[in-house]
């Protein structure tokens, strides 16, 4: 008994040894972070005054230049805005109405869908139903549509549990389970061959063109009250042209209460007209998208890196306060304190606010192609910073609180990881899960073999990303508070080791 105990004894130093806590440091990070927090105040003038941020619109770069302003005054170094790829033309909604004035009144719920065209004008609609699915549906609405508005998609399914049921916080119970088995992945069953005769959505759409329709109705949202608005089908593989989106109709995504308000009325084939008017600014050059960065320089190892971030550009139907609003908030607010408490890392720290994240984690994906390379991948290889690299820390699943952290399958740095969360067990931070999970800016760093990392956070109330519901008011404040606090201690511990964060073997 006494020989095992001296033994976990022994093992326990060693994992404080080689990843000790700086006790001292940690202190004046969570004094600063919790007693002089200016999170809320960060992410009240993102979500309310700078607003939603479309990848290369407008409403972004003014974004963009507020963030250069944030980082001087916060008292970063190297600050820039980095251009990463050919991103098409800027696209800014900049006024939308809706109404439905026959058989009944009624201010309808919606948003035009990205890099698609306004319409001329204030237009009174006759609505009509579609139900297109195959190549010979199309026939049946042939030369009927001239001038209309169309109900595209069927009536859409309420998600009632969502409403009733709300979103929990995770239990203890949940999180062991968590740090023990890894996260379900749902089976890929082999494909059939896709059936010739259906009808896919730019197919129908151009359909809808030729045919004389003047705007598309749709919705795919099953969140009450919620437009969950995307990009037009296409602008990716067109690379958001500007003749192709003046060339679609206007396309737009309505709340499904009052879309299929408007499906039920079809189906009794009562009449309906709508009011719309929908203007967008299209810009007339193609144009780089971009990245913001900033640093807090190193000592002896300036030459190392150690990076965090989160996206900055959010679909455009709302500030997008969750997604991610609150991360890169976050990741501002944790560089504010390392600077505020006058750490004096050996690595450089560096903060990234990444754009077109939405569109296929296209900003992080660049960065580190340009940056690091990827000796996997022979067209890119390894880049000079390679090896200068350390860890990245990302924030991109909501505004809820760490509950602890994910190894994305580095098992090498499951010792750092218990050592660097001793700190926050107050705060409830206290698992270690080992899986990877995806779907992040972290990922171009993983596929490229550089340890990068998401943090495992509680789910929260608020009506998620990608709508128009998501502001300012829905996310908790103390648990973005928290998240900083951790960040910033994660990052500074790893930036003050001997060796870099360690990767994985394969
Ligand atoms: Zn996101």
């Amino acid at each position: 008994m006494k020989k095992l105990s001296f033994i976990f004894c022994t093992l326990w130093l060693n994992a404080q040894e080689s990843y000790p806590v700086e006790w001292d440091v940690v202190a004046n990070i969570r004094e600063e972070g919790f007693q002089r927090s200016e999170i809320a105040n960060t992410l009240s003038y993102m979500t309310d005054v700078l607003g939603a941020r479309l990848t290369n619109s407008e409403d972004m770069r003014r974004a963009q230049d507020w963030a250069v302003k944030e980082m001087q005054r916060i008292g970063l170094n190297n600050i820039e805005i980095e251009p990463f790829m050919d991103y098409g033309v800027s696209w800014d909604n900049t006024f939308f109405s809706l109404h439905m004035i026959e058989p009944d009144y009624q201010t309808m719920v919606g948003y035009p869908i990205a890099h698609t065209p306004g319409i001329n004008g204030r237009q009174k609609l006759e609505v009509v139903r579609i139900d297109i699915k195959t190549k010979a549906d199309l026939d049946k609405y042939r030369g009927q549509l001239r001038g209309k508005a169309v109900l595209a998609s069927p009536q859409v399914p309420i998600d009632q549990n969502r409403y009733r049921d709300g979103v929990k916080r995770y239990t203890e119970e949940q999180l062991k389970d968590i740090s023990e088995k890894p996260l379900p992945k749902s089976p890929r069953g082999p494909r059939g061959p896709a059936n010739p005769e259906l009808v896919g959505s730019e197919e129908r759409n151009a359909f809808f063109k030729a045919e004389g329709v003047e705007v598309i109705l749709e919705s795919r949202s099953g969140w009450i009250a919620a437009v969950r608005g995307f990009a037009r089908p296409g602008a990716k593989k067109d690379k958001w042209d500007r003749k192709e989106t003046l060339d679609h109709l206007p396309l737009v995504a309505v709340t499904p209460e009052h879309y299929n308000r408007m499906v039920r009325i079809a189906e009794r084939n009562i009449p309906i007209k709508i009011d719309i008017e929908i203007q967008t600014k299209i810009g007339r050059k193609r144009r780089q998208a971009r990245n913001v960065l900033g640093e807090i320089e190193g000592a002896d190892l300036k030459d190392q890196v150690v990076m965090l971030g989160a996206h900055f550009d959010t679909w455009h139907a709302s500030p997008n306060a969750s997604d991610n609003t609150s991360g890169v908030a976050v990741m501002l607010e944790a560089m504010r304190i390392l600077k505020a408490v006058g750490v004096k890392p050996r690595r450089t720290i560096r903060i990234a606010l990444w754009s077109g994240e939405e569109q296929g984690i296209h900003g992080s994906r660049e960065y580190v192609n340009k940056h690091f390379g990827n000796p996997t991948n022979p067209n890119v290889g390894k880049k000079g910073g390679y090896d200068r690299y350390s860890a990245y820390f990302n924030q991109d699943y909501g505004p809820g609180q760490y509950r602890g952290i994910y190894l994305q399958d580095n098992e090498h740095v499951r010792q750092a990881f218990t050592s660097w969360i001793r700190p926050f067990k107050d705060l409830k931070m206290t698992t270690i899960a080992a899986q990877s999970v995806g779907s992040t800016d972290h990922i171009p760093f993983d596929r490229a073999g550089l340890p990068a990392f998401q943090f495992l956070q509680d789910r929260v109330g608020g009506t998620g990303g990608h709508t128009n519901l998501d502001f300012y008011d829905t996310i908790p404040i103390e648990d973005i508070q928290k998240n900083a606090v951790i960040v910033a201690s994660f990052v500074y511990h790893t930036a003050m080791l001997e060796e870099r964060l360690p990767r994985k073997e394969k």
